[in-house]
């Protein structure tokens, strides 16, 4: 070969090249990886592979891009892939899932998983939260922490990834995030949860059973199968004090989160749950990233074998609330259970460190509602009311122009008196309220109309009813809502 062939061969290795290596990596996981290097791993990560790309889906309250790899085949039409949106880091302080995400898109950048592009369309956010991240703090540079900003959507983070999630139209999400076990009530109870990965699956009872059937039966059993080949433990994601001291369940029933407020447009929704630091930092992070890494590599795997089916699941689910019927019962209160099942926890203990198993006795697995309340035709929004007008637009929600409402029924709340509930660890106002009933035709102020027959009609339920422990008026900003000797704003047309 001569010279020239040699060096234009040289060249040209360089050009389409090992993509770049992960900077965490690089220098052995003593540091995560910065937003910066986030952003430039990225870009040089793209250029490398013909089935990524990126885009910047906003900007994060302290001004950093917040960007995001589309991993796919040239896009086919109709598409009828299977469409799956990851994001990591809401939580600045829990490193590892940005950092798996960055080896995600490196192998995918390589020609790793070239196979689930026929299938699969994939988004992934590395880094939701990078202001949180670089100063390793759980809330972003407004003080605001963005799993409990899903439905007032006070951070730009929030919105960005609202929006990225309606325009993509995501079948399916994955939140990342990790838990912090060495807390000293676990300490003093004798041992901690010690998973490297736990996954978690909707829990809200107005999401679609055939979902939280099939992410419980199937897919969970797939991640750890997975999991455990790698030589990675898994748990199903369980939350509550050391066992001792109050109830074991399976997170939280409200929506204002990165997995529930997905679950209840009915998606195939996952929270991840990886270990974390003793130091909430670096400690172990290698072994952190690559636990988080397989476990979505084994999501990827199982919804690559069965995309068309989740796909048409979802779907499915989907049209049923856009055509949901009047008079469905939906659940406003609700309240985790016992049922027959015993867990038994493996554990490691304080003080030998071995693993142990302890028989948890207060095991609530069960959701149910306490309260439910029959799917309305639609809900009344006062056309003066600002704050609730910019709440509508900002979750897109439909609007209907075109009824008639002059034989139709229409019934209001008057708030008789205000008690406060705690409910799920969630302190709630409850009041108690007498329902009047008038002709449309009655009405003398003007009203904008939202049909619950639309995606978010169970998030409009949920949100919309004066008893709801989830209401809207339980929000930041919307107390105004609920006063003692008035009308509740909001009506319901039966
Ligand atoms: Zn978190």
């Amino acid at each position: 070969m001569t010279r020239g062939l040699l060096l234009i061969l040289a060249l040209w290795l360089n050009a389409c090249g090992t993509p770049p290596e992960s900077p965490t990596l690089l220098r052995n996981y003593q540091q995560p990886a910065t937003s910066q290097e986030i952003i430039d791993f990225v870009e040089e990560a793209v250029v490398k592979s013909d089935n990524l790309y990126h885009t910047v889906i906003g900007y994060s309250e302290g001004g950093t891009p917040l960007v995001a790899v589309h991993a796919s085949n040239p896009s086919e039409y109709p598409d009828t892939k299977l469409h799956v949106l990851i994001f990591a880091q809401q939580h600045g302080n829990e490193q590892s899932g940005k950092e798996a995400a960055l080896l995600l898109i490196r192998d995918m950048a390589n020609g790793m998983y070239n196979h689930w592009f026929e299938k699969l369309e994939i988004w992934i956010v590395p880094q939701i939260n990078p202001d949180g991240s670089d100063m390793n703090e759980r809330r972003n540079a407004g003080g605001i922490d963005l799993n409990r900003d899903h439905i007032v959507q006070l951070a730009p983070e929030t919105r960005a990834i609202h929006n990225l999630f309606r325009e993509f139209n995501a079948h399916v999400t994955v939140d990342i995030h990790e838990y912090y076990p060495y807390r000293e009530s676990w300490a003093e109870f004798g041992g901690y949860k010690n998973f490297d990965v736990q996954v978690g699956i909707p829990t809200n009872p107005n999401v679609s059973e055939e979902i939280k059937t099939f992410a419980l039966m199937k897919a969970l059993p797939s991640i750890e199968k997975h999991l455990n080949e790698k030589g990675f433990s898994f748990h199903n994601y369980i939350v509550g004090p050391a066992p001792n001291l109050g109830r074991t369940r399976h997170s939280t029933v409200d929506f204002d989160d990165g997995r529930q407020s997905f679950a209840i447009q009915n998606t195939l929704s996952f929270i991840y749950e990886g270990i974390n630091g003793q130091d909430g930092y670096i400690e172990n992070l290698e072994r952190r990233t690559i636990g988080q890494y397989e476990g979505l590599v084994a999501l990827l795997e199982f919804l690559y074998d069965t995309a068309p089916e989740t796909r048409s699941m979802v779907e499915k689910a989907r049209k049923n609330l856009k055509e949901a019927k009047t008079g469905e019962k939906v659940a406003i209160r609700m309240e985790h259970f016992p049922d027959t099942s015993t867990l038994m926890l493996p554990l490691t203990s304080s003080k030998t460190g071995l693993d142990t198993l302890v028989m948890v006795e207060n095991y609530h697995p069960l959701v149910q509602p306490t309260l439910e309340v029959s799917r309305p035709f639609a809900y009344l929004v006062p056309a003066n009311d600002n704050q609730l007008i910019e709440f509508l637009k900002l979750h897109k929600l439909v609007i209907d122009t075109n009824v008639d409402l002059s034989d139709r029924i229409v019934s209001r709340y008057f708030i008789e008196s205000i008690e406060t509930s705690i409910d799920e660890e969630l302190p709630n106002r409850l009041p108690r309220v007498i329902t009047q009933t008038m002709n449309g035709n009655e009405l003398t102020e003007e009203y904008l109309l939202v049909p619950t027959a639309q995606l978010h009609s169970n998030f409009i339920v949920s949100l919309f009813e004066p008893q709801s422990m989830l209401g809207l008026a339980q929000r930041p900003g919307f107390e105004y809502l609920l006063e003692e000797g008035e009308v509740f704003g909001i009506l319901r047309v039966e």
